[in-house]
């Protein structure tokens, strides 16, 4: 008998979800230097962690022998003083990722739905897969999360509503105004799940505490991915009521989140002026990028968060025609989007060098860029 026979349903129809390269990959796969390889593929920080977060991190390397504080009662208690809530409205997670897998773990079996965005953030389809729920796509005009048409789209059976603010691979955001305004028109058996990954990105950042505290059912979701530069460590958290951390606390193992991570997350929360740093480079990267490759004929979304999304035909063959060129960028034909690539924000030399390689493609004509 084959394992594949012996799996559980719904295991073998997941996607497969495609992580950007490794830059050694890349570099062997194409004979380079792996220090000139650029990864403009993952929505990391291109100014890597805080230099505070590696101190900590590496003094948390002291004390490897020793499990880690399974409860995170410190990281909690600097997360529920930065966002004004109580340390029990907080739950961290092995990345933001984790806690998607828990909210499925605690709320969704076969017959339920799932409301989520056509190009939303993949990992929501996968969690709905996964434990057999029923994956409700609503499209989404201009890249964006449509709220009236997802708050159309529930039912009796809904039991979660996904929204990324900005979305990935999208980059689009909704006004804070809005979100607010969906989370009121929910009925009381969904769970409003706003992803907040690039929410440090955003000029106007939704707040959503007013509404958690009066009862809806909302949950946040932030990560250290991505502005924090600590995607490698594997962090993020849930903010939400303390009855909903109490349902959560149950589907997660003891030690779900490592010693190092938790020190490191800790120290980057406190040094806000490299945040502050990291996102003033990034609006101007992002503007440098955008501007350029939409001046070359490139229909390009700048969005709200730290990468673009830029139409350029064939994306397949621009990211492997750019992956020669020792540029790793992120095809989006498993999002649907099979003529766009998503570029992260760089730094300067970064930018400017993807931008030099576009530009040679489309001289050299080397694939098919569809100008528009
Ligand atoms: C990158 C990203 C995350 C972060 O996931 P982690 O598991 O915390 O690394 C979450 N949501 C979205 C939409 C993302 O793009």
């Amino acid at each position: 008998m084959k394992y594949a026979e012996l799996a559980n349903t719904g295991v073998l129809d997941q996607p497969v979800y495609e992580p950007g390269k490794p830059i050694e990959t890349v570099a062997r796969e194409f004979g380079l230097d792996p220090s000139c390889v650029a990864k403009l593929a993952s929505n990391e920080n291109p100014y890597g962690p805080s230099p505070k977060a590696l101190l900590a991190g590496a003094k948390a390397l002291n004390v490897a022998h020793l499990y880690p504080d399974g409860g995170c009662v410190n990281l909690c208690a600097k997360i529920a003083e930065i966002r004004g809530i109580d340390p029990e409205q907080v739950l961290v997670g092995n990345g933001s990722n984790e806690l998607l897998e828990l909210l499925g773990h605690a709320f969704l079996r076969p017959g339920l739905e799932v409301v989520m965005g056509a190009q939303a953030f993949i990992v929501y389809k996968l969690v709905t897969k996964m434990f057999g729920a029923t994956p409700v796509e609503v499209a989404m005009p201009n890249f964006t999360h449509d709220l009236e048409k997802m708050a159309a789209a529930v039912t009796k059976r809904t039991r979660i509503v996904f929204v990324a603010s900005p979305n990935n691979p999208t980059g689009m955001a909704n006004s804070a105004a809005d979100l607010v305004t969906f989370a009121k028109s929910l009925p009381d058996h969904v769970i409003f799940c706003l992803d907040e990954a690039y929410a440090e990105y955003l000029e106007a950042e939704p707040d959503m505490r007013t509404l958690i505290n009066s009862g809806r059912k909302i949950v946040c979701l932030r990560t250290f991915s991505k502005i924090y530069g600590l995607g490698g460590l594997r962090i993020g958290y849930a903010y939400g009521s303390k009855e909903l951390m109490d349902v959560l606390q149950r589907v997660r193992q003891p030690f779900n989140v490592n010693s190092v991570a938790q020190a490191s997350a800790f120290a980057a929360l406190e040094d806000s002026e490299f945040v502050e740093m990291c996102r003033s480079e990034n609006a101007i990267g992002r503007k440098f990028l955008s501007d350029a490759l939409n001046e070359l004929g490139m229909r390009t979304y700048a969005g709200d968060a730290n990468f673009v999304l830029t139409h350029v035909g064939d994306g397949v063959g621009v990211f492997k025609e750019l992956q020669k060129r020792g540029i790793i960028v992120r095809p989006l034909g498993g999002y649907g989007l099979p003529e766009y690539i998503r570029i992260t924000v760089g730094k300067p030399d970064e930018n400017k060098r993807v931008l030099k390689e576009l530009c040679s493609l489309k001289e050299e004509s080397l694939v098919g860029i569809n100008y528009e």
